[in-house]
């Protein structure tokens, strides 16, 4: 099949184009390399079923494909909020868009929402018909709220074009490829240990995560994709398996063996004390549940970086 992958030159989009380069498709990758690095796909450069095209997908895209994944978004607060207004606009045209070319071509379409759906949530842990709590006018509402706009969009086409959708609502995932400054948890820690400097623990660190490895992701969204067509989602992705934050810091020092001392620093506001997928759905109706250790990830995680800064490339 040819399959197209917005945002294939991110984190999370470089391995998603890897694994269906692996399944045998022709991948199509678009983005505009607004967070996304060529260092994540320049392994994949001379593949002759490779092609990338730069381009943002707020404007229209005329291409030909047999299924698509809408991934292009920025997904840290750090790049979400540098330029808000590009965020929202990211979300809600380039799902009207990758609507509308996949209505043309009557093409399978994923996108990839986020737990952030669900806010401050009062309901642990979230499943699938809770609806949430978002602020619609703070700070990070331009994520939140654009990603929220865009499975509107989604099942409104869904309902009116009868198009073949499925959308997944992913949680804390990490391993290679994950921005180095980007002031996720896992790339802070695995960075300050391996430099040797202080680990920054907010607050207490008693409050927990549940971190998925990025293949167990990947394999969660190609089954989501391939499923009947009557399941259109919205499915909870991530891991279960919870652990608090200074956990986190301990295990990242243990396997690194390195010197560093935990420092504590203010909790940020709004910081949500617990994070927990329900992936009931996702165990039932796709086989689905994430099999990689948080240890056996953080080794790949940490090699990852490690290289990173041997090559003195961690902007
Ligand atoms: P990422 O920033 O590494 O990847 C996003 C990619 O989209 C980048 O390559 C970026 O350059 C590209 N992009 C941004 N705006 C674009 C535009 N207007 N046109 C074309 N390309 C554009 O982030 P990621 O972690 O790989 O996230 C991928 C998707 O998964 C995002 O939609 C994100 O919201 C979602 N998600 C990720 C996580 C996570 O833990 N990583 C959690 C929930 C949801
Ligand atoms: N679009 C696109 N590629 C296509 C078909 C449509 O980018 O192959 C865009 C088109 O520019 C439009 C959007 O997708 O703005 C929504 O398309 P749709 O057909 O749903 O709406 P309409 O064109 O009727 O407004
Ligand atoms: N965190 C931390 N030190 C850091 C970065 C983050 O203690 O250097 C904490 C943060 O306060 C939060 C958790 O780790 O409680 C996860 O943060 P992240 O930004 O990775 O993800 P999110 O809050 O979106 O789940």
């Amino acid at each position: 099949m040819r399959v197209l992958v917005t945002g294939g030159g991110g984190f999370l989009g470089s391995h998603l184009c890897e694994r269906l380069l692996q399944d045998g498709h022709d991948v199509l990758c678009v983005d505009n390399f607004f967070t996304g690095r060529k260092r994540n796909i320049a392994h994949l450069m001379n593949n002759p079923y490779f092609e990338v095209m730069r381009h943002d997908v707020t404007f229209p895209l005329y291409v030909e494909v047999d299924q698509i994944y809408n991934l292009a978004c920025p997904a840290s607060p750090v790049h979400y909020q540098h330029d808000p207004v590009q965020t929202t606009k990211t979300s809600v045209h380039g799902a009207i868009n990758m609507l509308g070319l996949a209505k043309r071509l009557r093409a399978r379409i994923f996108q990839a929402s986020t737990s952030e759906v669900y806010g401050d949530p009062e309901v642990h842990p979230q499943p699938e018909s809770y609806w949430g709590k978002v602020n619609p006018i703070g700070i990070r509402s331009c994520y939140d709220e654009g990603k929220r706009c865009a499975e509107t969009l989604f099942f409104d086409y869904y309902r009116q074009h009868n198009l073949p959708i499925k959308v997944a609502r992913i949680f804390n995932t990490y391993g290679p490829r994950m921005h180095p400054n980007d002031g996720r948890v896992v790339s802070n820690f695995v960075v300050q240990a391996l430099k040797g400097e202080d680990i920054t623990i907010y607050g207490e660190g008693q409050q927990t995560r549940s971190f998925c490895y990025v293949d167990d992701l990947i394999e969660g969204f190609v089954r989501l994709m391939n499923s009947p067509e009557e399941l259109t989602g919205p499915v909870n992705m991530g891991n279960p398996r919870e652990f608090t934050i200074k956990e986190l810091a301990e295990q990242v020092i243990e396997l690194t063996g390195s010197s560093s001392n935990l420092v504590f620093k203010p909790l940020p506001q709004d910081d949500p004390k617990q994070r927990q997928p329900d992936i009931q759905m996702a165990r039932q109706e796709l086989g689905w549940e994430p099999t990689i250790r948080l240890e056996e990830g953080l080794r790949k995680t940490i090699s990852y970086f490690d290289e990173l800064l041997t090559l003195n490339d961690l902007d």
